[in-house]
């Protein structure tokens, strides 16, 4: 055994132990989402004891290795969590590391376009799930988690801001801090398609703001900054530089989903 020991240490397999305590956390965290629900899978509507039959979890939502700071998919395996694409080495974005769970496109568009637009808040579940099992690893418990906030206009007319939505159930599930109102959005920015990247920024500057009474929440904190989709990043680049200029001491996002590079 002695012998055993001396080996040095993952001879064979060198990450095995890190990869495996990562996955057993993974799917501890995917099963406290599914242990909870049964009923229909969340994307093929056949009866399941979850959010996601096993098909359509294993073809759907497995993990990929991802940039930490655009969270397209790397072409090389990944390098660790912080491994970063050349663009974002080159320029880095304002903020330590962004964590997407799946790619955005089928079946999560729909889920998330139900969320969005038809106040549909079931696939809730079937949506944090990838997010959740990205993060097994990822977080921290000091980690205070807001959302990418609404104006004032949107969130009267929509009812409901799906990011908030998003945030608050995975903070629950990851026993983190949350705030709904400790960043706010000033102005509706409008549609940003159609315009340019400079123009994007111009269009958010100013757009948001942390909350006077939550300011000392913020100061010095560990953020995580919670949205539904990550395309542009222009949002995620206002909001996580305005947390940052209030003194957050970090900021991460983490989104449900990642618009493939076109
Ligand atoms: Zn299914
Ligand atoms: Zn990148």
């Amino acid at each position: 055994m002695a012998g055993r020991s001396a080996m040095p240490a993952g001879d064979d397999r060198p990450s095995a132990p890190r990869l495996t305590r990562a996955a057993t956390r993974a799917r501890a965290l995917l099963g406290r989402w599914r242990c909870c629900v049964g009923g229909r899978c969340a994307v093929c509507r056949g009866w399941c004891d979850g959010r996601l039959c096993a098909h359509c979890d294993a073809r759907f939502a497995f993990p990929r290795a991802r940039c930490g700071g655009c969270a397209l998919p790397l072409a090389a395996k990944a390098s660790g969590e912080d491994a970063l694409c050349l663009r974002c080495r080159l320029a880095p974005p304002p903020w330590s590391r962004v964590v997407a769970g799946v790619d955005y496109g089928y079946p999560w568009d729909r889920a998330l376009a139900d969320l969005k637009f038809h106040q549909r808040l079931e696939p809730i579940g079937a949506l944090l799930g990838p997010l959740t099992a990205a993060l097994a690893d990822m977080h921290a418990s000091d980690v205070r988690v807001v959302a990418v906030p609404l104006s004032r206009e949107r969130l009267r007319e929509r009812g409901y801001n799906q990011s908030w939505e998003l945030a608050r159930r995975l903070a629950r599930t990851l026993a983190l801090e949350a705030r709904a109102d400790a960043l706010f959005r000033v102005r509706d920015t409008g549609h940003q398609l159609g315009l340019h990247r400079s123009e994007r920024a111009k269009n958010l500057q100013g757009a948001f703001v942390v909350a006077p009474r939550h300011a000392a929440w913020v100061r010095g904190a560990r953020i995580a900054l919670v949205d539904d989709v990550l395309t542009t990043g222009a949002t995620a680049r206002a909001a996580a530089r305005t947390l940052r200029a209030a003194g957050a001491r970090d900021v991460q996002v983490w989104v449900v989903a990642r618009t493939p590079a076109s």
